[in-house]
């Protein structure tokens, strides 16, 4: 099986059109979602367990924002509590590389390297996938770009997310993307009325770390988000096990006439304590990039119910990279 062989062809989506709209990427992504629900029975169940997860909202203490979202979500332990360790990652077959895709997973070529396809444990409405079509590890480096391109692409819609290798994403060895409906992100709401254009700042008030940029130019974004990594590299800022070297981020992208929002979220440690911990201590929360965007996903319905704001507010605290060196990074990009 080859990606060749995983791309949707132009007669199978026309089915599923809506014919012609202003933004053809993300008419042809509707498209592929209404005939992969249609036609792949475990993204069809994946969509009907979404439609059902319950959501609890809290404002976290001591915050001035929109708070976060709790969203029950049991079909997720797999990828909520999956090893990411290297030895665990080597032993397993690779879940993104074609020959191990469902015989009803189809995609959408992006491009000449990526794949869009749909994640049938979807965390968000419109869920995406998007695999590089090589076996090439999760990296950064090069590829912010790219975030940038699929965000316009895609358009207002969506946000694009990475996870880093060690702080989110569950192939840390196969490149990819993701990205989801933007109409649940909450992130959005504490920056409401903070920023103008064309400016970096580090967002406060909001409980986690996270460094914001805006502008309407792709070069310039992204040699400011190098710039970053580059800095939170020097600051010392943790990359895990990972041998790359790569800070632990988190990124989220959006894009409107206006320009790109981007969110990045520096981390201090992929899972908090109590992930590890026993009994009534322990909480099944392993925060990615739509975690620390506002939606915190949480496969256990005991837990969702007895968690308290306070808690979560300190998880979300504790994986992230403390204020001081994310003041120092922005500081230097400023001046
Ligand atoms: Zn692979």
């Amino acid at each position: 099986m080859t990606w060749d062989d995983k791309i949707i062809t132009d007669k199978e989506l026309a089915s599923f059109s809506e014919g012609p709209r202003g933004n053809q990427l993300a008419s042809r992504v509707a498209a592929l979602i209404e005939h992969q629900k249609r036609n792949w029975p475990l993204l069809r169940e994946g969509y009907e367990s979404l439609q059902k997860a319950e959501l609890r909202r809290i404002s976290l203490p001591g915050t001035q924002g929109g708070g976060v979202v709790l969203q029950l979500n049991p079909k997720r332990i797999r990828s909520t509590a999956a090893p990411v360790d290297k030895a665990s990652v080597d032993a397993r077959r690779c879940f993104l590389c074609p020959e191990s895709l469902p015989p009803e997973e189809k995609g959408i070529a992006y491009g000449e390297t990526l794949i869009i396809t749909c994640n049938p444990y979807p965390v968000l409405d419109r869920h995406l996938s998007i695999i590089h079509r090589q076996h090439i590890p999760q990296r950064i480096e090069g590829n912010v770009e790219t975030l940038l391109d699929l965000a316009r692409d895609l358009g207002p819609d969506y946000f694009v997310l990475y996870n880093g290798p060690q702080c989110g994403a569950s192939a840390p060895d196969h490149l990819h993307f993701q990205a989801c409906s933007r109409t649940l992100l909450p992130i959005e709401d504490d920056l409401r009325g903070r920023t103008a254009s064309d400016q970096v700042i580090a967002l406060t008030g909001c409980g986690r770390s996270v460094i914001v940029y805006r502008g309407g130019d792709t070069r310039v974004l992204a040699r400011s988000i190098y710039q970053s990594l580059d800095a939170l590299a020097r600051t010392g800022a943790p990359h895990g096990s990972d041998v790359s070297g790569e800070p632990m981020v988190n990124i989220i992208a959006t894009n409107c006439e206006r320009g790109w929002t981007v969110y990045l979220f520096p981390r201090a440690r992929h899972r908090p304590a109590s992930f590890y911990a026993e009994g009534e201590e322990r909480l099944t929360i392993s925060p990615g990039a739509i975690d620390m965007a506002g939606v915190v996903v949480m496969p256990d319905a005991e837990q969702f119910r007895r968690v308290t704001p306070e808690r979560v507010g300190e998880i979300l605290s504790e994986v992230s990279l403390d204020r001081k060196s994310v003041d120092k990074v922005v500081l230097k990009l400023t001046v």
